[in-house]
């Protein structure tokens, strides 16, 4: 099979959107932004070895290259429209194709995203995902309005996914939770939505809470302090391992794909219930004050590094 072979048989879907005026097949995609909204676009790429195992199941890695990006929309507030796929393949192998592009559109399909265009190329494993949503206008969540006084909170359980890349074993019955945990993570998309206009800041957890955190802190030119003892833990994390190690991944290991929120703490009632109302938590960790970087109260012990940083 050539080049254009392959996109017709795995990557050419029929796309009921009017808003796409011209899709797979032609120099470049037509795409119809509607009146007073704006165009969130973002991109990831996932590279063999680094990002995943060569030999991961090809379906998780097409699942989990869309779920990365989905995951950058829903900090923005951003309902997600759009995709394309830039893939570098060693080889036209077709088990492979075929695994890889139904986790692709098992995704997609969620969330109604609609592939629009691409690339093909040969060389390393390597996949690039490019997503497109969007947002009434002026209405995008950032990682720069949070204020001093602000609570400091996150969506969702953190650490399942570093625990299951540790390759430590969980008890029989949570194996499979911590392998959906780690290679299919469920993007925080409604739960971005559903905050936008209620948050003052958001992004979202892919290197580890302390990193993001402090991306956010950054961008607003705050500090904060975040009570250890109020970062959520599943109960299979908690039965898998030792507390200070729950919590060292909670930190740092990554990959969770929750949200970390600034919001206002009168707003505190009506975030939990917007988040409940789509199979969310708010779990709030601290509050914000005037200063830089992350405290951690109490402390935890042998923390090495703060997340992980390609450069
Ligand atoms: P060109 O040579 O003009 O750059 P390509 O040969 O790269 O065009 O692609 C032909 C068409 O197939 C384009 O519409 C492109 O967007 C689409 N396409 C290429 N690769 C993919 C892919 N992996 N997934 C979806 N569409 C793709
Ligand atoms: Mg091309």
């Amino acid at each position: 099979m050539n080049e254009f072979d392959l996109i017709r048989q795995y990557f050419r879907r029929d796309i009921d959107d009017v808003a796409v005026r011209v899709g797979v097949g032609d120099d470049a995609a037509v795409l119809q932004v509607p009146d007073g909204y704006e165009l969130v676009v973002t991109m990831d790429t996932l590279v063999s070895g680094v990002h995943f195992a060569a030999t991961a199941a090809p379906a998780d890695i097409g699942w989990k290259a869309l779920a990365v990006n989905l995951s950058d929309l829903a900090a923005m507030g951003a309902e997600p429209r759009w995709i394309t796929l830039g893939l570098t393949l060693p080889q036209a192998d077709s088990n492979w194709l075929a695994g890889f592009s139904q986790g692709f559109f098992d995704l997609a399909e969620q969330f109604s995203v609609g592939l629009v265009g691409g690339d093909l190329t040969r060389g390393p494993l390597t996949i690039t995902v490019q997503a497109h949503g969007l947002v009434p206008a002026a209405t995008a969540i950032t990682r720069s309005g949070a204020q001093c006084g602000d609570l400091l909170a996150v969506s969702g359980y953190l650490g399942d996914a570093g625990y299951a890349l540790t390759g430590s074993g969980a008890a029989d019955n949570d194996a499979d939770y911590f392998r959906q945990r780690l290679h299919r993570p469920h993007p925080p998309v409604a739960a971005g939505m559903s905050v936008r206009g209620r948050v003052n800041a958001a992004i979202d957890i892919s290197d580890g809470l302390l990193a993001d955190s402090d991306h956010l802190l950054a961008a607003s030119r705050l500090g904060a302090v975040i009570h250890t003892d109020h970062i959520p833990i599943s109960p299979q994390l908690a039965a898998a391992c030792d507390r200070q190690t729950a919590l060292q991944l909670a930190l740092t290991a990554g990959d969770d794909y929750e949200l970390c929120l600034a919001l206002a703490a009168a707003a505190e009632d009506d975030v939990r219930t917007a988040l409940r109302a789509v199979n969310r938590e708010l779990y709030v960790l601290g509050c914000l004050h005037e200063g830089s970087g992350v405290q951690l109260e109490p402390a935890v012990d042998g923390l090495s590094q703060s997340g992980y940083a390609h450069f």
